[in-house]
């Protein structure tokens, strides 16, 4: 119902009707829930110009590309019934996607859409390419788990999250991080013990018969410089099926049912007790 900043921007044309109906079990594990639009068709309330913003981050600011006006990125908290575990968010720009942030007791699990990147023209035409698993194979997903993992980076510590594939497409959740340990050198200016954190989205396509990453897009929804304690004691995990919900034109969307794990999974993001 809340929607927390946005002061500045205008949803362009668009009913803000949307709503995103669900259930949490156990609910006494839920502290919150939010909707966040990570792409997001706005207007910006100055200049009045009309653009696709990437809304990565909760706590980050969008940019007018034409006037330079910044305003903060929407995100939209769930009305939970403690009782029923029932859930609504309500007021939501139609005709977007959404990822659900939920933070619990055991920590914080977070929605990512792993849907494959969309052309310019795709877009235009509506057409959306549709997961089809029986095309998408192990030695594809080797090939992508290598171009990840082979790369030459800062970080010390690289992990794909998730790998969808989408027929001639993918998409990847990865997990970077640049670890100080006796085996590494300190960081440039480092003040202390510190860890440097990233989560990313990177796209992946077939071309010419191989595997390669699509460059130019704004995938990162995450960097952190933070000291090590903090790194060690994260509790933030992510998942695809919490990512991507779509609200239609008309403002509809598919019941979410959100059933929480015992415990927060290690594969998928960073949990106190794990290595990395
Ligand atoms: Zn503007």
């Amino acid at each position: 119902m809340t929607a927390v900043g946005g002061g500045n921007v205008a949803v362009s044309e668009v009913s803000t009707d949307g709503r995103i109906t669900g259930s949490v079990t156990p609910v006494e594990k839920v502290k919150s829930i939010v909707a966040i639009p990570r792409c997001l068709d706005v207007k910006c309330a100055t200049c009045k110009r009309q653009f696709t913003a990437r809304a990565n981050t909760p706590d980050k600011t969008i940019t007018c590309r034409a006037c330079g006006k910044a305003f903060s990125v929407p995100t939209y908290a769930a009305k939970i019934d403690k009782a029923s575990g029932k859930f609504e968010i309500t007021g939501l720009p139609a005709g977007q996607r959404y990822d659900l942030i939920v933070q619990t007791t055991m920590g914080r699990i977070e929605g990512v859409d792993l849907s494959p990147l969309e052309t310019e023209l795709e877009k235009l035409r509506r057409k959306r390419v549709r997961a089809n698993p029986r095309e998408f194979g192990t030695e594809d997903r080797e090939t992508i788990v290598e171009l990840i993992t082979k790369v030459k980076q800062f970080e010390n510590f690289v992990r794909p999250i998730y790998i969808v594939g989408h027929g001639e497409k993918a998409t990847a959740l990865v997990e970077k991080a640049r670890i100080q340990d006796e085996k590494t050198e300190k960081f440039h200016s480092e003040k202390g013990n510190e860890a440097i954190w990233r989560v990313e989205l990177w796209y992946f396509r077939r071309w010419f018969g191989g595997w390669e990453r699509v460059s130019n897009v704004e995938g990162v929804l995450y960097r952190l410089r933070i000291p090590r304690s903090k790194y060690d004691a994260m509790n933030w995990v992510f998942s695809d099926t919490l990512g991507g919900i779509e609200v239609d034109p008309a403002g509809k969307s598919e019941r979410v049912k959100i059933e929480l794990p015992a415990q927060l999974d290690p594969k998928r993001g960073r949990v106190a007790t794990s290595e990395p």
